[in-house]
């Protein structure tokens, strides 16, 4: 999914939100976020930069449980699992998510997230997110053809042209 620009006006995002406050007022996040405090998907990127974008529209549900519901884009570095290197993939991720108490069991069929207190780290949150929708082992479609041409340069000696010959003379030497 495309990034929509619109969404680069929006001020800074805060830090902590509180989501029953939120979904009250039916607020609506829209900006990018900093990779930088997203410590656990770092671990598995090849680079600290990248961009996340977030659209996340705060609102009661019929039964009144607080959601969140959107989406959350990025476009993170990672390493092909094929060639081994560094690509930039894009995450396009919907959210649907059910805040809940700490103590209460998960509503069916949500995604729920546990409340313990009223605030809760935004960037915490899309981190999840993100987590939940990178691939296991990101590959170029196509890799690319230089890196091949890499590898086979580098290829160990023993794999020199086969001499056919010497295998013969091997062969025809007396056994003994
Ligand atoms: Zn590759």
């Amino acid at each position: 999914m495309p990034y929509n620009g619109a969404v680069a006006r929006v001020a800074r995002l805060p830090e902590r939100v509180e989501p029953r406050y939120l979904a009250e007022r039916e607020a609506r996040l829209c900006g990018q976020l900093s990779l930088a405090r997203m410590e656990r998907l770092a671990a598995s990127l090849c680079d600290g930069e990248g961009t996340v974008f977030i659209d996340l529209l705060f609102e009661k549900d019929e039964q009144g449980r607080d959601m969140a519901v959107g989406h959350v884009t990025a476009r993170l570095p990672v390493r092909c699992q094929r060639c081994l290197e560094a690509m930039e993939i894009a995450i396009a991720t919907a959210v649907c998510l059910a805040f809940t108490d700490a103590e209460a069991p998960p509503p069916d069929g949500y995604d729920t997230v546990p409340l313990v207190g009223d605030t809760i780290s935004l960037s915490d949150l899309v981190e999840d997110e993100l987590m939940l929708a990178l691939p296991m082992a990101p590959m170029h479609e196509d890799c690319p053809v230089g890196v091949w041409r890499r590898y086979l340069e580098n290829r160990a000696p023993s794999e020199a042209p086969r001499k056919p010959f010497a295998a013969l003379a091997r062969i025809r030497r007396p056994a003994g």
